[in-house]
């Protein structure tokens, strides 16, 4: 698998996107891990390990996810690019003028990566690059288990501040420092208005990462990607086009970014799978 060399976000809202991602959810892990798991459980008890071990699960498998998404290379350089003779097949490729070289089938140009990539996606803020052919198993868990880890620690904050701490947080002050986040450290400070910041950032990735989930999840379903959600050519049965983005192994991949699962395609040369799929015979 090749790497990219350059992973680092490039625009202002890619970095500040990455930015909110990459602090906020470590410091929701040593909130867990030092105020709210002490109060549930006591230090080295059963349940206080398996909460732990969970937790540190699905941090594991949010970052690295991320982490993979950035790092693996779905780019067309370093491709061996040969278009085909037949000039009917020949038709789906197109030539970019940026990257002046033939690009497949499926392949989009991104100004931000500045290149065209492999059955491109789209182009993700929160890893400042472009999800395609490669990376796109590592973007799809990364959503999957910010949805589980986000709920997970939405279900223990809740009970943590509306049952544990009721005569600090429910009031309707409260709510009025949900709705002004930013406001609320200009009128108070403390570490109090601190954790229902962390509450609140957890309930808002809870919601806008299932959102994402729903709309990418159907899409890929479909066999397609952004671009073709009108009019998916590959589709070849909901199950085949889930292996297209988790490959051959995809029972396994809920483990770790480090389990290998090779992709049953290439992501380059199309013409002949076009042929196959059985809406296109
Ligand atoms: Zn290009
Ligand atoms: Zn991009």
């Amino acid at each position: 698998m090749r790497l990219r060399k350059n992973f680092l976000p490039r625009t202002l809202a890619d970095i500040w996107c990455f930015l909110l991602i990459a602090t906020f959810i470590p410091i929701t892990f040593v909130f867990e891990l030092t105020i709210v798991l002490p109060e549930f459980h006591d230090f080295g008890g059963l349940f206080y390990w398996i909460t732990l071990i969970a937790g540190v699960f699905l941090i594991m498998n949010i970052k690295g996810n991320m982490l993979a998404c950035m790092l693996v290379d779905t780019s067309i350089k370093n491709e061996i690019l040969i278009p085909p003779t037949d000039p009917d097949e020949r038709k789906l490729w197109r030539m970019c003028s940026v990257c002046e070289t033939m690009a497949p089938p499926r392949s989009w140009h991104c100004n931000t990566c500045k290149t065209c990539i492999l059955k491109r996606d789209h182009h993700c803020f929160f890893t400042g690059c472009c999800v395609g052919h490669r990376n796109h198993r590592y973007f799809l868990m990364f959503l999957i288990f910010l949805i589980i880890g986000s709920l997970y620690t939405t279900i223990y904050n809740s009970i943590y501040l509306w049952y544990l701490h009721t005569e600090t947080y429910a009031n309707y002050f409260t709510l009025f420092k949900m709705v002004f986040p930013m406001l609320m450290f200009t009128v108070d400070s403390s570490w109090t208005n601190f954790y229902l910041l962390i509450y609140e950032l957890n309930v808002i990735a809870f919601a806008y990462s299932l959102v994402l989930f729903v709309y990418h999840g159907q899409i890929i379903l479909r066999g397609g990607v952004i671009h073709e959600r009108s009019a998916c050519k590959y589709d070849l049965g909901w199950k085949k086009n889930l292996e297209m983005v988790l490959g051959t192994k995809m029972h396994k991949v809920w483990l770790s970014p480090f389990v290998e699962s090779p992709l049953p395609h290439d992501g380059i040369n199309w013409q002949g799978f076009l042929k196959q799929t059985p809406k296109n015979r």
